[in-house]
């Protein structure tokens, strides 16, 4: 790290770092620091964010009928869900250029990780969120960073909009995947999959709202197959809610719908680049309703032990369905991207799951009855 470094506290920490194969603990700035738009400037914070699990499907995948079937976990990640990638490196540099504070506009997670991220550095983080639409946990965590909230009446995209003309006006960094650096970070999933499975997946479902992540993804795909690192690409499936779709529906979407709140967004700002991942990768754009979403979101969480945010669920949703339609994946190896924890959104799950609870006498029979063991 330069000694000129404007953060001081990861300063020393290079030597402490333990420098194993996996990178386990490194965080993405050092681990894929090779790979990422790092100087000696650069401070190399991190979160522990990256190096998220690669868990092999339990039950879905023989559903599937595919070789194998993993979930990357990238509800692990600190903040839950996958934007500390791209926001460690986004905020890295703001702290480079000597920016004090960030913006973004959201629809909860990336705000719940900018200002964490912020907070690590000492920065202001502003957010702008379309009011009352942002689950409750993401709220809790950017309220819990010190973060400056400004709900708008309006949509995401009109509080993206506004965050482009504020920070055009000010010096104050963007945030969001329209940020180089963000979609640089978030590549390092891509290259997380290869290092485990030892080459690329032949398929990849994920859930699809502003299409930073899915031009990431195809980023970090390309780079190592042009490295030798990989010897293939993989398909790209991604996955619109149906009241949200307009990579689908190929025009901007006014006035978004879906229970998946991640990905309520009706003019994705990465349009072209996902179209452009979607053709060279051979892959799709295809649209799931919210009960196919609210379905796969359950059997993640009681058949598999996934615990999901709903647009998480998303890209498995997507899955099944092209199963069911017939898709044919025998001799296939599929890598479902689980974005975004489920403790975000504790309504929803509580609206799915949480049965009416009813106290009974704290006495052995009555335990016995309720368990259904007399
Ligand atoms: C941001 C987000 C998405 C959508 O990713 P994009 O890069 O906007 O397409 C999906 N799921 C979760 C949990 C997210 O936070």
């Amino acid at each position: 790290m330069s000694p000129t470094s404007s953060t001081s506290r990861p300063a020393g920490r290079e030597e402490l770092s333990p420098a194993g194969p996996s990178g386990r603990g490194l965080g993405v700035l050092r681990r894929y620091r090779h790979l990422l738009p790092v100087t000696d400037a650069t401070p190399l914070i991190t979160l522990g964010e990256g190096d998220t699990p690669l868990v092999r499907s339990v039950k879905l995948e023989q559903e599937v009928g595919c070789r194998a079937l993993y979930f990357k976990l990238e509800s692990c990640n600190p903040s839950g869900s996958f934007k500390d990638r791209g926001m460690v490196v986004a905020v890295a540099k703001a702290v480079e250029r000597g920016d004090r504070a960030v913006l973004c506009a959201s629809t909860g997670n990336t705000s719940a990780s900018a200002a964490a991220y912020a907070a690590h550095c000492g920065l202001q983080a502003y957010v702008i969120v379309p009011y009352g639409r942002i689950a409750e946990g993401k709220l809790a965590q950017t309220c819990a960073h010190g973060a400056r909230i400004i709900a708008v009446d309006g949509s995401f995209d009109d509080a993206l909009r506004l965050a482009r003309e504020i920070t055009q006006r000010h010096p104050v960094a963007l945030v969001n995947s329209i940020n180089p650096h963000r979609i640089e970070g978030q590549k390092t999933a891509a290259f997380e999959i290869v290092d485990e499975l030892g080459d690329a997946p032949d398929a990849l479902c994920l859930p699809v709202g502003n299409a930073g992540n899915i031009t990431a993804y195809w980023r970090g795909f390309v780079e190592y197959y042009q490295r030798e690192v990989a010897t293939r690409k993989p398909r790209l499936w991604g996955f619109q809610s149906a009241g949200a779709a307009p990579l689908v529906l190929g025009h901007p979407v006014a006035e978004p719908q879906t229970v998946a709140s991640a990905i309520r967004i009706g003019n994705p700002a990465s349009w072209q680049a996902a179209i452009a991942a979607r053709d060279e990768s051979g892959g799709d754009i295809q649209a799931v309703t919210d009960e196919e979403i609210l379905a796969a979101y359950r059997r993640l969480a009681q058949e598999e032990g996934i615990f999901c945010e709903p647009a998480s669920a998303a890209g498995v949703a997507g899955l099944l369905k092209r199963v069911r339609e017939g898709a044919d994946l025998s001799e296939k190896t599929a890598v479902c991207i689980i974005t975004g924890s489920g403790l975000k959104d504790p309504e929803r799950a509580m609206a799915e799951f949480a049965p009416e609870l009813r106290p009974v006498p704290p006495d052995v029979p009555t335990i016995e009855r309720e368990m259904g063991l007399e």
